[in-house]
């Protein structure tokens, strides 16, 4: 039986992957809590907050400051946006060193936040 060829698959798709199977088995991303925030999110802000763009499937609740290095801020409103897929895509691959770059630590801390 022949061998099926390998598929390459880009690096930052894999890095997608990982966080979707990473973020499957976050107990965070399974609360409630997460769930009330990611709707009201997703309610408030009708358009991607980085491009503009409109509503569309694969939108993402993101966290503006990541949750890995400001755990605090988990369930605070005003570090979540709304991205579309391709601007979240962009953004956890600048920030995990997609596409063959080296993990940045500076873009984690380049957000201006207000706490409420
Ligand atoms: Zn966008």
């Amino acid at each position: 039986m022949p061998l099926s060829p390998r598929r390459f698959i880009p690096q930052h798709a894999r890095n997608r992957a990982m966080e979707r199977r990473t973020k499957k088995a976050d107990p965070l991303y399974a609360s409630d809590e997460w769930k009330h925030l990611r709707e009201r999110v997703m309610h408030e802000e009708k358009r991607c907050r980085s491009c503009g763009a409109l509503p569309a499937k694969g939108d993402q609740a993101d966290h503006i400051l990541p949750v890995k290095t400001h755990p605090g801020l988990a369930f605070v409103r005003s570090n979540i946006q709304r991205l579309c897929a391709s601007c979240h895509s962009s953004k956890t691959g600048k920030r995990d060193g997609g596409f063959g770059r080296a993990r940045n630590s500076s873009t984690q801390g380049n957000a201006s936040l207000i706490i409420l």
